[in-house]
């Protein structure tokens, strides 16, 4: 097995994985790991869910893919099922959530045309995270996702996150939309002040902006509710999804309402296999799969890992925090922590950190008690020792 070939575009772990099964993954010595991780967020009903599996294997069997050009049954049933848990009026279907982002972006630049704006400005938020496209790296405010592709695509102007005042100080003509994510997931599990969504919504509705919602994270049932918006009470006018809407199958979508819902005719956008019958047949079970109980739980769940992890890492100086929303958790250390993923995975854990110093954990929404309990227990072990080593160091 090698590597030579790759683009080295991962810094990439020395492990691989032959199977899964739940919230379990099995090298090839078998060896197993609870995944923390999900697939960044994705495989939120854990690995091989047999309702995934089935839908994914009767679709195959009768059609994988027609294209656009034509009908397709499972694809406006995703749509009416995805508009009824959200509240939105229409989906458009791509496969990633660069994808949908796209769509949402361009989404604001006709609605800009339509009001007459020559120049239309997005407004984005610090530490927010958007995609590695060329329109959504540009819209994603970390120098790290840009460096190196200079000239970036215009239209974006920056604002510090969770500040309501910061928006009211950026109103002026040129601007047409927000983009955020109600929960930042990259950006290091930052969850925003309650009544922030809703005073978004306020100045938006104010001054007939798009409130563009990127749940590509923070959606599925990730957050407590199908959507996090939903929990705040909170309709957007473009909402866009991803990572767990396919449970590992690609696909993204782009949900629009208001506004926003008639932006789009035919010839103005499009993807070759946005919604195909297979990705929508996966999603379908997913969604079925996530609403029927599963979502009910994840408060709960979230709340019992929050509290073990709180308990087991209140006496470790270099922890300053447990925060987050549903299964979408952030431990805050003092310091940056990388290592903190090779010596969690050594002990059967796979964790990721982002933001430097944040130790993320999505672990699949469908976790039982007694895995909560060994993820804490692990994870809190592991760190304890981390933190006797950065002590001797
Ligand atoms: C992961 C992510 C994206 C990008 O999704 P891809 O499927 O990797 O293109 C966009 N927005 C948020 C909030 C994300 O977490």
């Amino acid at each position: 097995m090698s590597d030579q070939f790759l683009i080295p575009t991962y810094a990439r772990q020395p492990v691989s994985f032959e199977r899964g099964e739940g919230v379990w993954l099995y090298d090839p010595a078998g060896k197993r790991y609870l995944d923390a991780v999900s697939g960044v967020g994705v495989c939120n009903l854990g690995h091989a869910h047999p309702a995934v599996v089935r839908a994914l294997g009767e679709q195959a069997a009768r059609v994988m893919h027609t294209s656009n050009l034509y009908r397709i049954p499972g694809q406006e049933k995703l749509a009416a099922r995805l508009c009824e848990v959200s509240g939105m009026e229409k989906a458009f279907f791509g496969n990633s959530g660069a994808e949908a982002n796209e769509a949402a972006i361009k989404l604001a630049r006709l609605h800009g045309r339509r009001r007459g704006v020559e120049k239309p400005v997005t407004l984005v938020m610090s530490g927010s995270f958007h995609g590695r496209t060329m329109a959504t790296l540009s819209a994603t405010a970390n120098r790290k996702v840009q460096e190196g592709y200079a000239p970036l695509l215009e239209g974006f102007r920056q604002l510090p996150y969770n500040d309501l005042p910061a928006v009211e100080q950026a109103v002026s003509d040129d601007v047409v939309a927000i983009l955020v994510e109600p929960v930042q997931g990259e950006g290091g599990v930052i969850v925003p002040d309650a009544g922030y969504l809703a005073g978004l919504r306020a100045l938006c509705d104010r001054h007939g902006w798009l409130l563009m919602l990127d749940e590509v994270q923070s959606g599925n049932g990730r957050t407590g509710s199908y959507f996090a918006c939903l929990a705040e009470g909170v309709r957007p006018d473009v909402l866009t999804t991803a990572k767990g809407l396919g449970n590992g199958f690609p696909i993204g979508a782009c949900l629009v309402s208001g506004p926003a819902a008639d932006l789009f005719g035919p010839g103005s956008h499009g993807s070759t296999y946005g919604g195909n019958p297979l990705g929508a047949a996966a999603a379908l079970a997913v969604m079925d799969t996530l609403t029927g109980g599963v979502i009910d739980a994840v408060d709960a769940r979230g709340e019992a890992l929050r509290a073990a992890l709180q308990q087991k890492l209140s006496d470790i100086d270099l922890v300053r925090g447990v925060r987050g929303r549903g299964l979408m958790i952030g431990i805050q250390l003092d310091r940056d922590c990388g290592e903190l993923v090779g010596r969690a995975r050594e002990a059967g854990l796979l964790i990721n950190v982002t933001a430097g110093s944040v130790v993320r954990l999505l672990p699949p929404l469908i976790i039982s008690d007694d895995e909560i309990r060994f993820l804490a227990d692990t994870l809190s072990a592991v760190i304890r020792e981390y933190a006797r080593d950065q002590e001797a160091a």
